[in-house]
């Protein structure tokens, strides 16, 4: 089986919302505390770097290469994980550098990362460019694409899935449904192979937070490939029927990083019901689509629903002029 280093707290409180468990009567939710793992403002990138940064060390690398958005979870965990072993870490960012840096963005920078800004390209397309000029200048750099959603990533999640398990156990509270914010596909992935080697009956919902397909494919085929290879990782070969991709996509619909009255909805309600904070991009897009799904009665009376916070908390310094408009128009 693969390694994987330490760089978080593991494993993450589990623990009911009381004030929304009254508010959604039929219900009651949960929420798996991802958010709090320990690095850097945490998120669900530290169990996949977990994976990814011990690969890069036994391969000898000693830079490197990740991309996203500017306000990217993703990238900023990613430069404080590598300041923490001793890597150096270059960030192909999209976009046009901006006078402030703010949120993630300030956060990557105090980390040390190298930025590089890449105009349209959001999804890592130039990370290959990146890579050719820094190896001319004797750098060995690993690459971990968009969302480090691969198959080493992924591990991480299926690994929280048996973390899960145990808590469950635990606590004799098992959740029927498990909601979270999918968007590169690795936690999904992950999770998936999980409940599957682990043996979960907790149905898996992830809640779509970006329409834009990555590299011309659809992130459902996207988590069905990556489902494939991470249960390669764990010797099951030739699967020949990947298990149903639950996949929501009707909160999407605004566009990646655009924040509507939803999401300012669900950061309201959790803020204020229990004192947890929400991003403005993924979580709080996954958390309203978990009320809405159970204001309208499509998840089953009397089940317990368990959200699976990602993290995200920087993002909310960088919008807080959305979100500040939104509070004044009511
Ligand atoms: C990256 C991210 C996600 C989505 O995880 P994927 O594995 O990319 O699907 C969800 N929430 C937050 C806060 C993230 O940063």
């Amino acid at each position: 089986m693969k390694k994987k280093m330490t760089l978080g707290f593991f494993p993450t409180p589990m623990h009911e919302l009381k004030t929304l468990s009254k508010m959604f009567s039929g219900y009651r939710v949960f929420i798996k505390r991802d958010d709090l793992n320990g690095l850097a403002t945490g998120g669900n990138k530290v169990r996949k770097l977990e994976y990814l940064l011990q690969d890069a060390l036994e391969k000898g690398h000693d830079t490197v290469i990740t991309a996203g958005a500017q306000q990217s979870n993703h990238c900023r965990l990613t430069a404080a994980a590598c300041a923490k072993v001793g890597l150096k870490c270059h960030l192909v960012l999209g976009g046009q550098e901006p006078e402030q840096h703010e949120g993630n963005l300030l956060l990557s920078g105090l980390f040390g990362a190298k930025i590089h800004f890449t105009g349209d390209n959001r999804k890592g397309e130039d990370m290959q460019l990146i890579a050719e000029q820094i190896r001319k200048e004797g750098a060995n750099p690993y690459l971990i694409p968009y969302g480090g959603s691969t198959e080493i990533g992924a591990l991480g999640y299926s690994d929280a899935m048996l973390e899960m398990k145990s808590q469950m156990k635990e606590t004799g509270q098992w959740m029927d449904y498990i909601v979270f914010a999918s968007s590169s596909g690795g936690t999904h992935a992950g999770l998936l192979a999980g409940r599957e080697l682990h043996q979960l009956n907790s149905k898996l919902i992830g809640i779509s937070i970006d329409k834009d397909e990555t590299n011309g494919h659809s992130l459902e085929t996207i988590i069905a490939d990556l489902y494939r290879s991470v249960m390669g990782m764990y010797g099951i070969k030739n699967i020949k029927e990947v298990p149903g991709i639950e996949l929501l996509r009707g909160y999407d619909k605004a566009g990646y990083g655009v924040i509507t009255g939803n999401e300012l909805k669900a950061i309201k309600v959790l803020a204020e019901a229990e004192g947890i904070l929400l991003d403005p991009v993924y979580t709080a897009r996954a958390f309203y689509g978990m009320m809405d799904l159970m204001d309208r009665k499509e998840l089953k009376p009397n089940s317990n629903v368990l959200f699976l916070h990602t993290g995200g908390l920087p993002a909310i310094f960088h919008y807080s002029k959305e979100l500040n408009q939104k509070k004044n128009a009511g």
